[in-house]
């Protein structure tokens, strides 16, 4: 079983993604990890990679697809994770995969309410002095003390606040409407509910996926 696993940032798809390459035992094909080992490596797209975040500039979709059918190679199935983003780079990825007869079986979005995301999303606080994060999701205000390691103050970081999260949240709808509309049509497109306890959103996906009870 091949799957992609999308899911806005905040919406626990990291846990999920462990969670179901342990229960089904495929191999987590994360385009982050895979560009980092690739160019820990210093093979050929390793180098080709490497040139590119060396320069700045977004590394190109073949180069990362490369790297896919690279690592999918000899394995039983695979969960994409983080990679494909937008229409043409699924649309990529699916024309390399037919050339090697593979293809994606099934698509899981975990979605969850806006309002949900920011929540969890801004719940991170940091000491103004040692930088310590802190989780202060379902803290009151007037509760939230001084760091637990060196006792100074708390603040939340630019990126951590509610302003800078929704705008990062628009971007991602904006960029992922188009390719979830794409798995939809094709009806390869299975949407999970992300909010609740992280076992029952498993049992949810494996469902989804046409394993579950
Ligand atoms: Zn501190």
């Amino acid at each position: 079983m091949n799957l992609v696993l999308l899911g806005p940032p905040g919406s626990g798809k990291g846990t999920q993604a462990e969670c179901l390459v342990q229960k089904l035992g495929l191999a987590h094909l994360a385009s982050g990890d895979l560009l980092r080992s690739a160019v820990a490596a210093g093979n050929e797209l390793g180098q080709r990679a490497e040139s590119y975040i060396k320069q700045g500039v977004l590394v190109p979709d073949e180069v990362v697809i490369g790297l896919i059918l690279e690592a999918l190679e000899g394995k039983g199935g695979f969960i994409l994770d983080g990679f494909p983003r937008t229409l043409e780079q699924a649309q990529a990825v699916e024309q390399a995969l037919a050339q090697c007869n593979q293809a994606i079986d099934r698509v899981v979005y975990i979605s969850a309410a806006e309002d949900e995301l920011v929540k969890r999303l801004s719940s991170r606080w940091t000491c103004k002095q040692c930088q310590a994060p802190h989780n202060m999701q379902g803290v009151p205000s007037d509760l939230r003390g001084k760091c637990s390691r060196c006792g100074e103050e708390l603040y939340q970081r630019a990126d951590d606040q509610p302003e800078t999260i929704r705008k990062r949240l628009e971007v991602y709808l904006t960029q992922t409407v188009p390719l979830i509309d794409h798995y939809r049509r094709s009806s390869k497109l299975a949407e999970v509910n992300g909010v609740g306890e992280v076992a029952q959103i498993t049992q949810a996906v494996l469902q989804a996926v046409g394993v579950g009870r």
